[in-house]
């Protein structure tokens, strides 16, 4: 049984990206296959494993797209990166900007990648999907073919806003295209626990939201190591193994894994 996350917010710069890099190895480290799927015309999952160049990449994500909208066959590891054991890399770059565009004319342009996830997640037990920071027809897709939903927030000011258009986006899908879709949960990220600041939107996240859906207890503290990570193109238990980031996102790995399919 394979899980398909989903990791979104349209509020940008909230840590999806690195919370897709250390969940995904994260998981391959406990020794399940991944799948990382970048959904996002920045590349910056592709880059951050060490693609400096996605632009350069000559298949991704955004030839997969029109081949599922042309109804062309698919091998199975067409545009694939064999990153590393255990993790597979679908890269994107700025080309799938225009497939946002070109999708609005597509019969069923939500179900674009759930039909090419359907038909390639027998191969692995995790599926992770890093969104663009917006709630466009990618982020939808993504949502259309997902098991759940996981909330990277940052612990900071006017983080919060905006949630309940996510909440709304993630609800109208379950309801008209996803029965499956929960959330996985939110994430405070970026946690400075030595400001008031960052204590205080912690509480209001667990009160506003605890009693509707799961928090998860571990917070992603602020790091400097982790801001690191997508310039050195590593894991946070590659780059900073002992440090205090690495260990939340390893207790962010079990979470998951105790939350089963
Ligand atoms: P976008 O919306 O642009 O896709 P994002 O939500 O994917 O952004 P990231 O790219 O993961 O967010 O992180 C935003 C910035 O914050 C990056 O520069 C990243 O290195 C930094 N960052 C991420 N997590 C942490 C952390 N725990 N502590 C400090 N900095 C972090
Ligand atoms: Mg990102």
């Amino acid at each position: 049984m394979c899980k398909v996350i989903a990791i979104a917010n349209q509020k940008g710069g909230v840590g999806k990206t690195t919370t897709a890099v250390n969940l995904g190895t994260g998981l391959a480290a406990e020794g399940k296959k991944v799948l990382l799927i970048d959904g996002d015309p920045q590349g910056s999952l592709t880059i951050s494993l060490g693609y400096s160049e996605p632009d350069k990449l000559k298949v991704s994500l955004v030839d997969i797209i029109s081949r599922v909208v042309n109804e062309e066959d698919i091998e199975e590891d067409f545009a694939v990166i064999k990153y590393k054991e255990n993790v597979d890399l679908i890269p994107s770059n700025i080309e799938l900007s225009a497939v946002e565009i070109s999708l609005v004319n597509t019969m069923s342009r939500e179900l674009v990648l759930r039909s090419y996830v359907e038909s390639v997640k027998h191969n692995y037990d995790y599926v992770v999907i890093d969104c663009m920071p917006s709630l466009g027809v990618m982020t939808v897709n993504a949502l259309a073919c997902a098991d759940s939903v996981l909330i990277p927030v940052q612990a900071a000011y006017l983080s919060v806003k905006g949630l309940q258009q996510l909440i709304k986006t993630i609800y109208t899908v379950k309801r008209r295209l996803n029965q499956k879709l929960e959330i996985e949960g939110i994430l405070l990220t970026m946690v400075d626990s030595r400001t008031n600041n960052a204590k205080d939107i912690v509480a209001e996240v667990n009160e506003v939201y605890g009693q509707a859906m799961p928090v998860f207890p571990v917070e992603i503290p602020l790091s400097v190591r982790a801001a690191e990570i997508s310039s050195v193109a590593k894991s946070i238990y590659d780059y900073d193994p002992k440090g205090k980031a690495a260990y939340a996102y390893m207790s962010l790995t079990k979470e998951v894994l105790a939350h089963g399919c």
